[in-house]
């Protein structure tokens, strides 16, 4: 959405600076400024400054600073225009309609009942928990078996479904809402023979919140045994599980470093009683790059604290390559000897609980600790397969710098040398591609054309790294020659490299106008050569 000059000056003439920040920070008047202890860092001594004169902010500690919409951009983690609304909204300014035709508007408007009806619901159930005789055990279980506060309670509005099957339903009817509405509401089935049903019942009732704060859904844990024993709204117009997760509302204002990822909403409410306010979990459903790009609107580093069971062990595992394709780091926190992060500080503590954060280990660390499992690290044997599984996994690394960290960090951890390490990765490139006969696609299918493209960007590696360092060349071509690149054009790079590393250059001939290595940021080679006369130009 797009607002004009004159639109923006109005917000910001309606939202005094010292008013906006002050409903933030506790201001106090200094001279001709007011001062608070910053929102942005953390500190005793106030050096966070607001000039009314000006409508400025400026923090001397953490050096931010700026204007009313700056201000609420970087506190509310919202873009410029979400800013415009946010400010419009408050002062009571009106902002041109949207052009919407009859049916989006139609539309926005169920999403808006829709939200106001989850409300509805949220607040009913949390009264009944906590006045009605039957929440009495839903209130237990929440109180004496998940040890949590009436303040934890009240925060998330936990609340339980009576055990009558259309109790909601027909609390929903007293307030004016209408079958058709509730029909899409994932709150209440209707159908012509029944009525309406609704869809929980005798539940611990947890709502789920959007990250601007509207209830959008619920999760329900079933008092007693039966079955299944969590459920939560199926999708909606307004809440689509892939995208939505659970306390991002009160994650994404959280002043601790990055997120912790759990694998339930109920670990996440003790992470926060316990003071890890900045604790997030999908709903019912594994991580998703729909996730992923979410919380990469937030922060930079995940801190996944999975159940240290074998589910969690591989859901920990397959989240970490979804969370580094975002560009997220991705770290394990282990629990052990305790199954799940609210076993853990029930036992240990949250000091406790705050090492295993500062000792958490690099999401690609983690995988080869668990690979160790599957293999003998006891016999020579055994820890050679291992290495040469670990090598295979290290060149998956297309980022160089990144690569060769990772090498330095495996080096140090299994305390081998580098020189080994990297010679093992080396091999491993050529027995993965170069040592294989090349198979060329026969059909569309591309099935073939996979096997071809794994050899493919593992001679390109390798003649990479030959090109990028002295020292891998030195090792690498004891073992292989030009002849082993399978592609004509990496061959032919590979002569050129060989015969200008050995100083058997022909006359006339100059090497290092034969090529030129370029790394592009999608880690591409692009080579470029000249061949007496005629130009070829290869993107490899
Ligand atoms: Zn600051």
């Amino acid at each position: 959405m797009y607002y004009s000059d004159d639109v923006i000056n109005e917000v910001l003439s309606r939202n005094d600076i010292v008013d906006v920040i002050g409903s933030y920070a506790s201001l106090k008047k200094k001279g001709a400024n007011y001062e608070a202890c910053c929102p942005f860092h953390h500190e005793k001594t106030p050096s966070f400054k607001v000039n009314r004169e000006k409508q400025m902010y400026h923090c001397f500690g953490c050096g931010v600073g700026g204007n009313v919409f700056t201000f609420v951009m970087e506190y509310e983690n919202l873009n410029f225009p979400e800013a415009v609304e946010r400010l419009a909204e408050r002062a009571g300014v009106q902002l041109p309609e949207k052009s919407m035709n009859a049916q989006e508007r139609s539309r926005e408007q169920y999403k808006i009942t829709l939200r106001e009806m989850n409300k509805t619901a949220a607040a009913y159930f949390h009264y009944i928990l906590k006045h009605s005789q039957h929440g009495e055990k839903a209130y237990e279980y929440f109180h004496e078996t998940r040890g949590l506060s009436d303040e934890t309670i009240n925060k998330f509005a936990l609340g339980y479904s009576d055990i009558y099957r259309d109790d909601l339903y027909r609390y929903l009817k007293s307030k004016g809402y209408t079958d058709d509405q509730m029909k899409g509401s994932g709150l209440v089935e209707i159908s012509e023979k029944e009525g309406g049903v609704d869809k929980f019942w005798n539940r611990a009732m947890i709502p789920i919140l959007d990250i601007n704060g509207k209830v959008i859904a619920f999760g329900g844990r079933v008092m007693g045994d039966g079955k299944p024993k969590y459920i939560n709204t199926s999708d909606t117009a307004v809440f689509d599980k892939s995208h939505t997760l659970f306390a991002m509302n009160i994650a994404r204002r959280s002043r601790r470093k990055g997120f912790i990822c759990c694998e339930g909403y109920m670990d996440v409410i003790s992470l926060h009683q316990a003071g890890f306010t900045n604790a997030v979990a999908s709903l019912g459903t594994a991580l998703t790059a729909g996730h992923a790009s979410l919380i990469k609107r937030y922060v930079k580093e995940v801190y996944l604290t999975y159940d240290s069971d074998d589910a969690g062990t591989r859901a920990a595992l397959r989240a970490v390559p979804i969370l580094r394709e975002a560009g997220i780091s991705a770290k394990v926190i282990r629990m052990d000897p305790y199954k799940d992060p609210d076993e853990f500080i029930k036992n240990l503590g949250a000091e406790e609980y705050e090492k295993r954060i500062q000792a958490a280990r690099n999401g690609f660390m983690f995988s080869l600790e668990m690979l160790e499992r599957e293999f003998d690290m006891n016999s020579p044997e055994g820890k050679t397969e291992f290495f040469r599984e670990v090598s295979r996994r290290l060149l998956t690394f297309e980022d160089e710098l990144e690569r060769n960290n990772y090498i330095e960090a495996v080096a140090t951890a299994y305390r081998i040398s580098r020189d080994s390490l990297d010679k093992m990765v080396a091999k491993t490139a050529v027995s993965a591609g170069m040592a294989r006969p090349v198979v060329r696609p026969k059909r569309a299918d591309g099935v073939e054309k996979k096997k071809e493209d794994g050899i493919h960007l593992s001679q390109k590696a390798l003649l990479t790294w030959m090109i990028e360092e002295e020292r891998l060349f030195d090792q690498i071509s004891n073992y292989i020659s030009p002849g082993d690149f399978t592609e004509d054009l990496y061959r032919t790079v590979a002569e050129l490299l060989y015969e200008q590393k050995r100083g058997r250059t022909e006359s006339g001939k100059d090497p290092e106008s034969f090529y030129r290595g370029r790394r592009t940021s999608g880690g591409c080679l692009t080579v470029q050569y000249k061949d007496q006369g005629t130009a070829y130009k290869g993107r490899a």
